[in-house]
């Protein structure tokens, strides 16, 4: 049985376009006979903010939809949460170094750009020069906090299916360039951190914003150094505002709090996420459940939606 999962940013409250995103995730889970499991992505400190992993559940719960699982930690609805599985990561690290695979690095943001490699993908960064990739294990290291543990990626070409976006293909080495698994405070990055935890949480299919589509191609390439399983991907499209841009504060209150507080329905919100998706003819309530029958990646627009918070109300 595959299994597929929510893993909601508790860096700040869940909007209207996170909300699309999980309810997606839930009916393609379901659809497909999966099991669902709920993992917080809460190891982004200090952007994390306490009080959101409650209200992101709440917002979970609110919407309609159920997971599965978590770990022994208060009940069967518990969700996994990143920062009680800092051993798990740092081992990989270990792994990681043993295998030569990842470098200490002590550039600065600033030696990278100077360095003047251009980049890629659209709002990437520069591509990393290689200025301390000649270190490999063994050597000494850097005084503790002035590096970061730097990935290599091979200069071959990585290719996959994603089940929204369709054939996706990139060498690392020349389009994303080594990337930084660690900061230099010693946290670890969200790329490490899902791939361990997709690779040992059985996930074996991976729904989420297409923003991340790119990032997609490291996590390839750690799962391979890892020898992880790789899951499906469906990269789906984000919810933008009426100018055209990511879903912000600056387009009005579009937290689910906010719209719940309000005294919108989820049935509502569901119903628009259905609707905009394109997996309804018509924009009318509906329970979350009750859509579980009629999805289909087939009939999911391939583009972005645009939303007002007054849309909703
Ligand atoms: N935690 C990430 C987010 O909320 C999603 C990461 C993922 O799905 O891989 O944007």
């Amino acid at each position: 049985m595959g299994c597929g999962r929510l893993a909601p940013s508790p860096t700040g409250a869940q909007h209207l376009g996170n909300a699309r995103t999980y309810l997606l995730a839930y009916w393609a889970a379901r659809n497909e006979g999966q099991r669902l499991l709920l993992r917080v992505e809460d190891i982004d400190s200090p952007r994390v903010k306490p009080w959101a992993i409650q209200q992101a559940i709440d917002d979970l719960r609110w919407l309609g939809i159920e997971w599965d699982e978590g770990p022994d930690m208060g009940g069967p609805h518990a969700p996994y949460l990143q920062t009680e599985r800092r051993d798990r990561y740092e081992i990989a690290v270990q792994t990681l170094v043993e295998a030569n695979q990842i470098y200490p690095c002590t550039c600065t943001r600033r030696d990278i750009a100077d360095a003047g490699s251009a980049p890629h993908f659209e709002h990437e960064g520069p591509l990393y020069p290689g200025t301390c990739a000649a270190w490999s294990v063994g050597d000494p290291l850097p005084d503790p906090g002035t590096y970061c543990w730097r990935f290599r990626v091979r200069d071959e070409v990585v290719a996959f299916d994603d089940q929204v976006c369709g054939f996706q293909q990139c060498n690392p080495a020349q389009h994303l360039g080594d990337f930084p698994i660690t900061q230099k405070s010693g946290n670890i990055s969200y790329h490490l951190a899902v791939v361990l935890d997709d690779g040992e949480m059985g996930i074996t299919q991976v729904v989420r914003g297409d923003d991340l589509l790119p990032s997609t191609f490291r996590h390839l390439e750690l799962a391979n150094a890892l020898r992880i399983e790789k899951p499906a991907y469906a990269h789906v499209p984000l919810v933008l505002g009426p100018d055209g841009r990511r879903l912000a504060k600056r387009h009005g209150d579009t937290r689910l709090s906010h719209l719940r507080e309000q005294g919108v329905s989820p049935e509502r919100i569901v119903g628009w996420a259905a609707a905009s998706a394109g997996l309804t003819d018509h924009d009318t309530p509906i329970p979350a459940k009750a859509m579980i029958q009629q999805f289909c990646w087939q009939r999911l627009n391939r583009f972005a939606v645009v939303v007002a918070e007054s849309d909703l109300q």
